[in-house]
């Protein structure tokens, strides 16, 4: 297993790569954190900067893959260990029923994950004054790699087969968000219903908090077995400056939401995703991580990554120190609560490749770190 340092370094610094079609294609724009490549490390996946200016100049180097997709990876010279690329997912090379590419329609996200973003436009990316400043929704859009709306027969069609012809264990939907009260509950909603119809697959849904409690029941019953709402930054002001659309809705909002989102998902099976290195303090991220740990929901931290195109395209990563002095702390709240990654069913807490908290997580249990 790569120490967490070295997962915090990595995820800081980016690599660079000497074949950068190493693996099978790489995540670039879109809604979740983007130009990442996943390669496995010892036994664990991770996702790792390479499209970004700081990776260019980073101290960790892959060489050229062989063909089973195996290659080495060093520091200054010197070589750390093996490093593996999953190779291009089969379900990619088909075609839905209406002629689309299924890798139009989902991606393989870390080692097992198939994620999708039912919706690609966003009421708040269409502004310059609204728009998540980090967000790059549009981008994959306009660039021709992906549809606006993945219809929920595209859907459960390659989640189907997602399953069957590699193996992917959970499925992660997310969604820009439409304009409507539900913010976007109700396309998840038909979505998870399809894909559930058509194969037995763990579904995370993510969303805003939408205005009526009562979408939570109606998710679930639809076969979301996890949700996540992202709070990204935690800070009034922080918030209100990265995404000054988003921020229109009030963290007490997200607390009431999630606290309703608790009593019908179960404690654990709720997340939020929390960007480090935006401009929020250890302190501000770990006592938030705190009273979101005493609902039940589970506080994924992720060190920000700039994508390419985006205002904060030259905000630069977290340094690993600062991720090191949330993950620690905060895998010992996690241990604590009893709230672990391995028990979600379903999304980016589970997979965890965006963070280096799940190994904070092991560390803890293993007693390697108190
Ligand atoms: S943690 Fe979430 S965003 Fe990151 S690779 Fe996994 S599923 Fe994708």
């Amino acid at each position: 297993m790569p120490t967490a340092q070295l997962i915090n370094e990595l995820q800081s610094c980016g690599v660079r790569l000497v074949d950068p079609k190493a693996g099978h294609e790489s995540r670039r724009g879109g809604a979740c954190p983007s130009d990442h490549k996943a390669m496995t490390i010892e036994g664990t996946t991770v996702m790792v900067p390479v499209h970004i200016a700081p990776a260019f100049a980073s101290p960790y180097f892959v060489e050229k893959p062989d063909d089973l997709g195996r290659s080495r990876i060093s520091r200054d010279g010197v070589t750390l260990g093996e490093v593996s690329f999953p190779v291009r997912p089969r379900f990619y090379d088909r075609t839905t029923a209406d002629g689309i590419p299924y890798w139009k329609i989902a991606v393989l996200h870390g080692r097992d994950v198939l994620a999708t973003t039912v919706l690609q436009t966003c009421i708040r990316y269409q502004s310059r004054t609204k728009t998540c400043r980090f967000c790059a929704i549009g981008q994959s859009l306009a660039a021709g790699r992906t549809v606006e709306r993945k219809t929920p027969a595209q859907l459960a069609e390659v989640a189907k087969v997602a399953v069957a012809l590699d193996g992917v264990s959970h499925m992660v939907m997310t969604t820009g968000t439409p304009p409507g009260r539900d913010r976007g509950a109700a396309i998840l909603a038909e979505s998870a219903a399809a894909v559930k119809a058509a194969v037995d697959l763990p579904i995370q849904g993510q969303c805003e908090p939408p205005d009526d409690d009562a979408w939570f029941v109606r998710m679930k019953q639809s076969g979301i077995d996890a949700l996540g709402m992202h709070l990204e930054a935690v800070t009034p002001q922080i918030r209100a400056r990265i995404m000054p659309g988003k921020a229109q809705v009030p963290l007490d909002r997200y607390f009431e939401a999630f606290a309703a989102a608790v009593a019908v998902f179960g404690r654990g099976q709720v997340s939020t995703y929390i960007l480090a290195g935006l401009g929020d303090t250890r302190d501000a991220i770990l006592g938030t991580s705190e009273k979101l740990i005493a609902l039940g929901v589970y506080p994924f931290v992720v060190p920000f990554v700039p994508i390419s195109g985006t205002p904060l395209e030259s905000h630069p990563p977290p340094q690993p120190g600062f991720m090191h002095e949330i993950l620690q702390p905060l895998a010992l709240m996690l241990r604590a609560a009893g709230l672990r990654a391995t028990d979600i069913k379903a999304g980016c807490g589970r997979c965890g490749a965006c963070s280096a908290l799940s190994t904070y997580e092991r560390n803890a249990d293993q007693g390697a770190i108190a």
